[in-house]
């Protein structure tokens, strides 16, 4: 039907599809990102460089030694030699490649062997283990939630959870960051025209190092008769005295979370992502969902061996990771004696400094990130899209292995350079 209105909505919506030509991918303007990367950083850029060895308290690039605070290896077993062995065990037994996806020939006993371990690590009854965490997460949603459904996820969550979210049926909601009250008005006035619920939240959240509280919301999902998952990328390893995760760090029985999400990026000293819970949970996802063991090839059996000896580690040894803990307590004293703004940080070894006014700008924020690379300190600065605007920061990972004499130094080096080169005082 002819109005004035419809036609410039038609002419909007034919302009936004409007064919462009298949031209050079520098041509696009996202590209101009790329360019101002590579110009400003040219020949000593933190992002991306390629290192030498392994990461741990220190790493390697281009022949020059860093302070570094850029690796997941929070135990410090990447690099071990109990890792290393188990490692080569499983090469010669196994070879370099599942060489299928697991439901046909691509499943090792030593894939069955790591589930059980994070299992008894987690103590959940059983666990499913993939090739990446971002695909255990995309995937899941994914397949868990459709038509009909409701997801409420924490505003702050990773983008494997957002982008999960976004690829289900699902109707979606976000409440804000590690506010509760919220997520309890939008089930209040939700849940019933839904037909199931699932809240998504992290347990430590990677861009500000803070915890949700993890009680109080097994309490919610209870009332709400919703399903509760929650990422522990981040915790597994790093939380609890025995490095069990959120739960132990919490008191809360791990079969209260329906959904647990982990990676062994991180203190696993490996890669795959993983879901614990239910068996019925494990064996819908695997034998159903795609991206697990459907569509996709098994996890290296190499892969699965690191992880599986650090969970060995663990059942008996929990020093690193006390020491992991003290070493992240002792740097946010330090930051907080120096007077730096460390954000949301809670007991993690996530440490947002954030960069104050120059948290209104990307030059800023690459600038300190350049400045202390320059002065042997390899720390990353972020900033929007990946954290709000007026919010960019530098993120720094702890380790069992670094030393207080090591990040005094680098935050002390920090305030310095923040003074300098922002004219702002921290
Ligand atoms: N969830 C969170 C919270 C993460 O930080 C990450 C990765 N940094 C992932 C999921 C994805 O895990 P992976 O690296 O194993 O793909």
């Amino acid at each position: 039907k002819y109005s004035a209105a419809n036609v410039a909505q038609v002419t909007a919506a034919n302009a936004a599809i409007a064919p462009l030509e298949a031209g050079d991918f520098r041509d696009w303007p996202e590209y101009r990102q790329v360019a101002a990367i590579e110009g400003f950083f040219a020949g000593e850029n933190p992002y991306c460089a390629p290192r030498e060895g392994t990461i741990g308290r220190q790493v390697t690039i281009a022949g020059r030694d860093y302070d570094t605070f850029c690796g997941y290896n929070y135990l410090g077993y990447n690099g071990s030699q109990a890792v290393e062995k188990a490692v080569i065990r499983a090469l010669r037994r196994h070879g370099s490649s599942a060489s299928a996806s697991r439901v046909a020939g691509g499943e090792c006993d030593i894939h069955r062997e790591l589930e059980s371990a994070l299992a008894a690590h987690l103590g959940s009854e059983d666990t499913i283990v993939t090739v990446g965490g971002y695909i255990a997460n995309v995937a899941c949603i994914r397949f868990l939630m459709g038509e009909g459904d409701l997801i409420l996820f924490d505003e702050y969550c990773h983008n494997s959870l957002i982008e999960g979210c976004a690829s289900s049926k699902a109707r979606r909601m976000q409440f804000h960051h590690n506010n509760l009250d919220h997520l309890e008005k939008l089930l209040a006035s939700q849940r019933n025209q839904h037909r199931r619920a699932l809240i998504v939240v992290e347990s430590v959240y990677s861009m500000d190092g803070d915890i949700v509280d993890l009680a109080r919301l097994v309490d919610i999902k209870r009332r709400h008769n919703a399903y509760l998952m929650v990422d522990e990328a981040h915790s597994i390893g790093v939380l609890g005295e025995r490095g069990r995760g959120l739960c132990e760090h919490a008191g809360v029985d791990p079969r209260e979370v329906d959904i647990l999400m982990g990676t062994l990026s991180k203190s696993l000293a490996s890669c795959g992502g993983f879901i614990a819970g239910s068996r019925a949970l494990t064996g819908l996802l695997r034998y159903i969902a795609p991206g697990f063991l459907l569509y996709s090839a098994g996890i290296p059996p190499t892969s699965c061996a690191a992880s599986l000896a650090v969970l060995q580690i663990l059942a008996t040894d929990n020093s690193q990771v006390l020491k992991l803990q003290q070493n992240a307590a002792r740097f946010r004293a330090i930051a907080r004696e120096l007077e730096l703004d460390t954000g949301l940080a809670d007991t993690t070894p996530i440490v947002p400094v954030m960069l104050g006014a120059a948290g209104d700008s990307v030059e800023k924020m690459a600038w300190v990130t350049r400045e202390l690379f320059r002065r042997g300190i390899h720390v990353v600065g972020i900033t929007y899209p990946v954290v709000p605007r007026n919010e960019a920061r530098l993120r720094f990972f702890l380790t069992a292995e670094h030393s207080e004499d090591q990040y005094r130094r680098a935050l002390t080096l920090t305030r310095e350079v923040m003074r300098e080169i922002l004219e702002v005082q921290p």
